[in-house]
């Protein structure tokens, strides 16, 4: 089988050319050609001879995306990927223009085990892992496409990053590599619903990331209803790690908070969080829900998220409230995978 070229950081790609008896500057030009001009194929390398592309591509595979759907927004120019994979699996991922530059938000797996309530990329439940070359696959195809350069990273995608966890770490490594992409650690998030003791090991990766922490509720009664993880840590098990997190890295956590009607925004909802994230470093992110039609969640009136945000800030939390971007592209993740595979199934 060909190996998975993209996938190697700058050490293992230099042993494998040297093992193939070439000199240590071709892993320089390779691993250039291939992390920061992004080439989708060898033959696109124009310093090397058709020899040398010819037993690279008989070694060794550049995974690439392919772009099944690609959609824009016509409010806010966020653009939005369904990629195919070789084995017909679908992808997707969002890119987002800010004030300050390209945000791209990747899946980190195809599917989700996690199940919670209000999400569709679980719909269908799990189906595999990505490379490390498939999260980064995402990012380079989307820079190919549009043509700019992509500056900060949100792993918000399909998928629970902790759960694919040496791929996620591997991936961090090579898009911060300077010979790459080199995109800091300060202009990535990584979001998960909570897997505890994964939380630990990213601590102990002292990386500067943000973390956020998709919390969605007060207490461990609405959230086990909504977020089944929760009955694996509780809230208390979660907020004591976030809370060891930010006094040990001094990194503010941002805690993610879907506001669903009924469901978790009520005041006393508020009053109930805010007394909880109280002396923990953090940011609270409040996201007006998107609408799942399978879910049956509804999406929180503006004046029940403005009321809850003022009982937050009251008590002296930082609190923003997302805007909802590409609205009119169904920009939440898994939505265009529900579709293509419903589609794919008539
Ligand atoms: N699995 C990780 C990261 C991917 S989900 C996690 O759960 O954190 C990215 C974010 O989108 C999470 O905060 C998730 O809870 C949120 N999300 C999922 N479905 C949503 C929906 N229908 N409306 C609003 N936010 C949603
Ligand atoms: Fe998975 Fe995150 Fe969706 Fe939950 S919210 S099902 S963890 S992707």
């Amino acid at each position: 089988m060909k190996k998975d070229i993209v996938s190697m950081n700058f050490e293992e790609l230099s042993i494998e050319l040297k093992e193939m008896g070439l000199p240590k500057f071709r892993a320089t030009q390779i691993y250039d050609w291939l992390h920061k001009k992004c080439v989708a194929s060898f033959d696109e390398m124009t310093n090397i001879s058709k020899d040398l592309i010819n037993k690279l591509n008989d070694n060794f595979v550049i995974f690439s995306c392919t772009i099944e759907k690609k959609l824009v927004s016509q409010y806010d120019n966020t653009v939005k990927y369904l990629f195919s994979l070789p084995d017909g699996e679908y992808l997707e991922c969002v890119v987002m223009d800010y004030k300050y530059g390209h945000t791209i938000c990747v899946s980190t797996q195809v599917g989700c085990k996690m199940g919670c309530a209000f999400c569709a990329s679980g719909i269908g439940g799990f189906k595999r892992q990505l490379a490390p070359s498939e999260i980064l696959g995402q990012i380079y195809a989307a820079q190919r496409d549009l043509g700019l350069r992509i500056s900060r990273i949100v792993l918000m995608g399909m998928g629970e990053p902790l759960d694919n966890y040496d791929n996620v770490m591997k991936f961090l490594q090579l898009v911060s590599d300077e010979r790459g992409l080199n995109i800091g650690m300060r202009h990535i998030s990584l979001s998960t619903s909570g897997i505890v003791p994964r939380i630990y090991d990213l601590l102990n990766e002292r990386l500067q990331l943000t973390l956020s922490v998709s919390l969605h509720a007060p207490n461990n009664e609405i959230r086990s209803k909504i977020m089944p993880v929760n009955k694996s840590w509780n809230i208390e098990e979660l907020l004591n790690a976030c809370k060891i997190y930010a006094d040990t890295t001094s990194r503010r956590i941002s805690f993610e908070y879907a506001m669903m009607k009924g469901v978790n925004d009520t005041p006393e909802c508020a009053r109930e969080l805010s007394k909880r994230l109280k002396g923990i470093l953090c940011h609270i992110n409040l996201i007006p829900a998107n609408e799942v039609p399978e879910k049956g969640h509804e999406r929180s009136s503006d004046s029940s998220i403005n009321l809850f945000k003022s009982i937050l800030e009251k008590d002296g939390h930082a609190v923003t409230v997302r805007r909802t971007l590409g609205s009119d592209i169904n920009a939440s993740c898994g939505q265009l995978r529900r579709e293509k595979i419903k589609e794919n199934q008539n």
